[in-house]
Order: C-alpha cells, then sequence, then structure tokens
C-alpha cells in the first residue's frame, strides 16, 4: 500500500508548485525538503518576473499555481519592463521582500490542502523493477509512492566557490545531496555540471544613494495574479550605479584568482546572467556595466547589487566593491560566491517531465538545466500535474508551444537539451504576439478549469471576466464613426468616407481606449486589464489572424505521432548524425523531429515514408 499518491522532493521553486498543483487536482501529496524554514527560498536575487519570466508567472497563475499570489503579498516595486515596446514583449517585474516571500509561502504550503510537509534530506530513491516506488531519508525511513518529483536545485553534488576556497553545498550554509546523482548515473541517465553565481549583499546604510539615479515603480502598478489589483505593502525605490575603469582595473589584475577562470570550475554559467569577471573579460571594450542596488526588502539592512556576481576572493570584492559610485565605504554582509552543480540531460524527459528510463520519476527546476525562479516553478506545475495524474490513473497532459512559454520551455529542453543554463526569452516563441502576459488566463485557465487545477474562485473570477470581456468587444464592434467625425474628435484618420467601429480604430498606433472614451463615455468603466487586452489584440488584428493558422499547422503536425519503438538507424538515406540524434530524443510528434537542430525536410520526408511502409 502507498502512503501518498505523490512525494515531492525539494521545497523550492519548483518543489512548492510542485506539490501545490498535484495537491489540487487531488492527490495526496508529501512535500519533503531539508528544513520548512527555507521553503520558498530566494537563492540569489530578491526579484521575480521580468521578460520572459513575467509571462511565465502569468501562465502560472492563469493555472491557479502559488507563485505569483506569494508574489503580489511580498511585492516592495512593481514595473511592467519595456514599456515603450509592443504588448507582446512586455513583462511585469517585482521587487520582492525576501522574508515576506518565505513567510507567505510557508504559510501556504503548510496549510494547503491534500499536502503533507516532512522535514528531511531524501538519500536515495526505491525501485520496484525499473520503476521508482518510493524515497529513502537519511535516517533510513522509507517512504513509499507511486509518482516522485525530484526538484533539487543546486544541491546535487553542489560546491562552492568563492576566490580558491571550494566547501560543498547546495546553497551557502546548507549541505550538498551526494546520493541522488550516484543513483541516476547508475540508471543510465546523463548527467553533467552547470554553474550560476550570486553577488555580495551589502549594508544599505553603508551606501550613499545622494548621486544616484533613483528607479522608481510604475504609478499604475500591475500585479502578477489576474485576480489581484491592489498593492499591499509600502513600495520602496531602487538605484543605480555604475562600474567604473578602476573596478575593471582590479578584476583584470586578479582574474587568476577568481574560481571561474582559475580553472577550478568545469561548469558552463549562465550566458545572459554573467559574473563581472565575464563581462569585464568578455566587452573588454565597455568602460563601464550597470549595476541596479535592490532592496531585499521593508525591514532588511541589505542591498542586493544586481549585475555583479562573483567568486572573486573576498579581499577582492571589498577592493573592486569601493570603485563604485556610492559604494566607496561600503561594508559586505555576506560574500558573492559561485556554485557548480550536476544537472540531467533534459533529452531523458518526455514532454511531461516524466524520466523516459525511470517510470514514476519527474523532475523539474534547476535540477533539468535551466535558471531562475520562474522556470522552475512552470516546470514544477506540468511535473505535479502529470505525477498526480499518473498516480489516480488519468492520462498526461502536455502543454504545446502555443499554450504558452510553459510549453515553449519544455519543448525546448526535451527536444534541444542544454548547453548553458537555460533562461526564458519572448524571442524564443514563434507564436510571441499571441503568448503574451496579458492574456495568460485567455490561453489556459480554461484548460486549467478542465485539468481540475484551478479553484472555484477563481474559476468564477475568470467566467465573469469572460463575460465581460465579451460584452466590451461586441460594444466596441457596434460603435461606429465616419472619418469626418473621428477628425472632429481629433483622431488621425484617412478621410477615405469608411465608417469605422470603435474597435477598428483601436488598431491605429496613435488611438487607444482614452480617445474613444471621450467619443463614448460609456466605455469608460472597463477593467484596466481587460483595455490591454483587447487594446493587444487589435494592434496585432491581422498578424494574429495569421498566426492563428500557423498554429493550426503546428497542431496538425503534433496530432502525428512517431511511436518510440522506431530504429532510426534502419531508416535508408538518414545521415549518421540525424540517427545519432533522432534515437537520443526519440520525437514523440512529427512537429517535435522536425525542431530537433539538424533534423532536415527531407529526413522528415524519410521518416514518414518508412512508417508508411512498416
Ligand atoms: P531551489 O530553489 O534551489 O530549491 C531546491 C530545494 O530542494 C531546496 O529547498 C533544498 O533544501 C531542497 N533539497 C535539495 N535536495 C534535497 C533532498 N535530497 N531532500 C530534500 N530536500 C532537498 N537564478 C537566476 O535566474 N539568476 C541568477 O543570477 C541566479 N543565481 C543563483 C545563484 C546561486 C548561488 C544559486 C544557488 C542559485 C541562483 N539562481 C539564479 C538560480 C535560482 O535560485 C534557481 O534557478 C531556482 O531557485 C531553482 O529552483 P529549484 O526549485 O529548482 O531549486
Amino acid at each position: 500500500m502507498h502512503k501518498f499518491d505523490v512525494i515531492v522532493i525539494g521545497g523550492g521553486h519548483a518543489g512548492c508548485e510542485a506539490a501545490t498543483s498535484s495537491a489540487r487536482v487531488g492527490a495526496k501529496t508529501l512535500l519533503i525538503t531539508g528544513s520548512t524554514k527555507t521553503i520558498g527560498a530566494m537563492s540569489c536575487n530578491p526579484a521575480m518576473g521580468g521578460i520572459g519570466k513575467g509571462h511565465l508567472i502569468r501562465e502560472i497563475d492563469a493555472l491557479d499555481g502559488v507563485m505569483p499570489k506569494i508574489s503580489d503579498l511580498s511585492g516592495i516595486q512593481f514595473r511592467v519592463l519595456n514599456k515603450r515596446k509592443g504588448p507582446a514583449v512586455q513583462g511585469p517585474r517585482a521587487q520582492i521582500d525576501r522574508d515576506l516571500y518565505l513567510v507567505h509561502m510557508q504559510k501556504e504550503i503548510l496549510n494547503y490542502k491534500n499536502l503533507t510537509v516532512k522535514e528531511g534530506l531524501v538519500e536515495d530513491l526505491l525501485f520496484n523493477k525499473d520503476r521508482v516506488n518510493g524515497v529513502k531519508c537519511r535516517g533510513g525511513a522509507k517512504i513509499k509512492a507511486k509518482s516522485i518529483v525530484l526538484t533539487t536545485g543546486t544541491f546535487l553534488n553542489g560546491i562552492i566557490f568563492c576566490g580558491k576556497n571550494t566547501t560543498p553545498g547546495g546553497r551557502i550554509g546548507e549541505p550538498p545531496v551526494t546520493g541522488i546523482s550516484k543513483r541516476l548515473r547508475n540508471v543510465g541517465l546523463s548527467l553533467d555540471r552547470l554553474k550560476t553565481g550570486t553577488p555580495a549583499r551589502l549594508i544599505n546604510n553603508s551606501i550613499n544613494f545622494k548621486n544616484l539615479e533613483i528607479q522608481k515603480g510604475d504609478k499604475n502598478p500591475e500585479l502578477f495574479s489576474y485576480m489581484n489589483s491592489k498593492v499591499l505593502n509600502k513600495q520602496l525605490n531602487c538605484h543605480i550605479t555604475r562600474t567604473t575603469k578602476e573596478t575593471h582595473q582590479i578584476i583584470k589584475n586578479n582574474l587568476k584568482s577568481s574560481a571561474m577562470f582559475s580553472g577550478l570550475i568545469s561548469g558552463i554559467g549562465p550566458r545572459y546572467c554573467p559574473s563581472i569577471e565575464d563581462k569585464v573579460e568578455r566587452f573588454s571594450e565597455k568602460e563601464s556595466h550597470q549595476i541596479f542596488l535592490e532592496p531585499e526588502g521593508l525591514n532588511s539592512n541589505l542591498i542586493y547589487p544586481n549585475g555583479i556576481s562573483t567568486s572573486l576572493p573576498k579581499n577582492i570584492q571589498d577592493s573592486f566593491l569601493k570603485t563604485i559610485p556610492g559604494l566607496e565605504n561600503v561594508r559586505v554582509e555576506k560574500y558573492g560566491y559561485a556554485i557548480e552543480y550536476d544537472y540531467v540531460d533534459p533529452r531523458e524527459l518526455s514532454h511531461t517531465l516524466e524520466v523516459e528510463k525511470i517510470p514514476g520519476l519527474w523532475l523539474a527546476g534547476q535540477i533539468n538545466g535551466t535558471t531562475g525562479y520562474e522556470e522552475a516553478a512552470a516546470q514544477g506545475l506540468v511535473a505535479g500535474l502529470n505525477a498526480a495524474r499518473k498516480s489516480i490513473d488519468e492520462d498526461p497532459h502536455v502543454f504545446d508551444r502555443a499554450d504558452g512559454y510553459i510549453g515553449v520551455l519544455i519543448d525546448d529542453l526535451v527536444t534541444k537539451g542544454v548547453t548553458e543554463p537555460y533562461r526564458m526569452f519572448t524571442s524564443r516563441s514563434e507564436y510571441r504576439l499571441s503568448l503574451r502576459s496579458d492574456n495568460a488566463d485567455q490561453r489556459l485557465t480554461d484548460i486549467g478549469v478542465k485539468l481540475g487545477l484551478v479553484g472555484s474562485k477563481r474559476k468564477r473570477f475568470w467566467i465573469e471576466k469572460k463575460k465581460k470581456m465579451s460584452l466590451i468587444r461586441d460594444t466596441l464592434k457596434e460603435l461606429k464613426i465616419t472619418p469626418n467625425k473621428a477628425r472632429n474628435e481629433g483622431l488621425k484618420i484617412n478621410l477615405d468616407g469608411k465608417t469605422r467601429t470603435a474597435y477598428d480604430l483601436l488598431g491605429y498606433h496613435e488611438i487607444d481606449f482614452y480617445n474613444l472614451e471621450k467619443i463614448w463615455p460609456k466605455i469608460k468603466s472597463t477593467d484596466a486589464a481587460i483595455k490591454k487586452t483587447i487594446t493587444a489584440e487589435t494592434t496585432y488584428g491581422r498578424y494574429l489572424t495569421r498566426q492563428e493558422r500557423e498554429i493550426e499547422n503546428l497542431r496538425k503536425e503534433e496530432s502525428k505521432t512517431l511511436s518510440t519503438e522506431i530504429n532510426y538507424n534502419a531508416i535508408k538515406g538518414l545521415s549518421n548524425e540525424h540517427k545519432q540524434k533522432l534515437t537520443k530524443i526519440k520525437p514523440r510528434t512529427l512537429g517535435q523531429a522536425q525542431r530537433i537542430d539538424g533534423i532536415t525536410p527531407s529526413a522528415i520526408g524519410l521518416i514518414l515514408s518508412h512508417i508508411r511502409n512498416n
């Protein structure tokens, strides 16, 4: 008898989302984590969201996940990034009070229906033949479950580097985990090393902010959850400073003592979040790099200097920091460090995030080669959902590339694998005009309702919002105006004699709801979020129609399934490179086969004729 349907290992961002999505769909779930006090810990920057990452948070919200709600409860500065650009690439971001996030997340997790939490370290996985069926904890306790979700972050064989000092650790002050990697390797999974780093934490009252540029939050803040509109905490400013020539000189002179440049670390780091040593070395033509000084919380005396993660020795960190305007007398609370850890090649996983070679085991988060809280949480939600569905004998659910960035993230991981820590950008999606942060609920909430992921409160909220949206769309399509009248109202419209609807007018670059409200005051009361979505829809109008056709094609290709039993080595005409890649990835659909790097249309033709002939 299994005591639990699902066990989730690790209470980080992937683990919290996995445990709660599993519990929401009705599986009896156990979360085992090192310490309940670190549930929801933000290992690095005190911020959530941004471009691509903010899109992921909105999608998690559309599926009733926990990260967006907890971020809203803990937000101390909300800003939409890329506001000057089109709606598709605008991403909500917030500075988060690190302590509040912990408090709210722990309260949520410890009181979640269907979810039990246990403190402990899992040292090994238990098997029944080739299927996982439980875990063994430090101290010897064994717990059985039908499905296991592993979300151990940077803890697998983690090593921390600061200058020439190396310490085993999963995060500063926390021990690494060694048994699990060994077990995964023994079962034949491919593991490798990656690295990431974090900057020093600075003491607020040792910084001179007087001459630094101030960065404020938005005047009308947008929260992460579609269900929230009210900011709850006092809002704080960030400040901006820059490295100087002197900073760069000190770093250049001491590159050899940086763990990353001394050859101590073999893992590859995040290209889009490089250390300051990397920046100085790779962009040697640049005289200066921007640093955001971000408050760590309302009652915290710490500042997080975003942009200068480092593994230089402590004394060198002290000296280069002092060459930065505002930091001349800075005192450091904790020094920056780098961490190298094991990750599993995500091509070992199916689109449900279940390990192909180990039925009953799902992986989510940094263990799959990603970086970032939001990427981890999005995977956690999918892994928890599918682990739960399997344990209660339901079919798995796969989110595709047109459903959202969640689908893009997982398809990229399992199809292409990673060569460096993977983070989300809007440029990763071919359907980004449709996958906006304003419309994740339109794309996903109905799916979430069908899967049982969405609670009754959100369901009611969503039904109401849908009604309001279709009502205002209808109204805008009924309101009409001639070009002459429009001109008289100050709108720049061609005098071509064509009567236009208010909906048509919104599609013009220089016309927004504000202009239309002056002509038709009855539309003034429309919710701000609905205005944003309808404006985006009309702005992208015909491009969206074209994209819908492309999405239809994608779904046709995705519906052509390929058996995992196909022997690609037996297909005549395929190159050795094609055979190797197809054998390794075992694409589940024709669409996925087409997206594998280097697979040509003629290779697809050969696969199709092989299937027909067999
Ligand atoms: P984590 O949040 O690390 O959670 C793992 C959880 O698993 C922890 O609670 C741990 O206690 C628990 N656990 C581990 N092993 C076991 C076990 N055997 N039994 C029970 N519990 C276990 N991201 C960025 O986007 N940008 C950055 O600049 C950046 N820098 C980083 C710097 C450092 C030093 C670190 C450590 C991380 C950094 N990250 C950064 C990554 C970010 O913190 C992670 O991507 C994110 O937290 C991953 O979430 P996760 O749930 O996979 O793992």
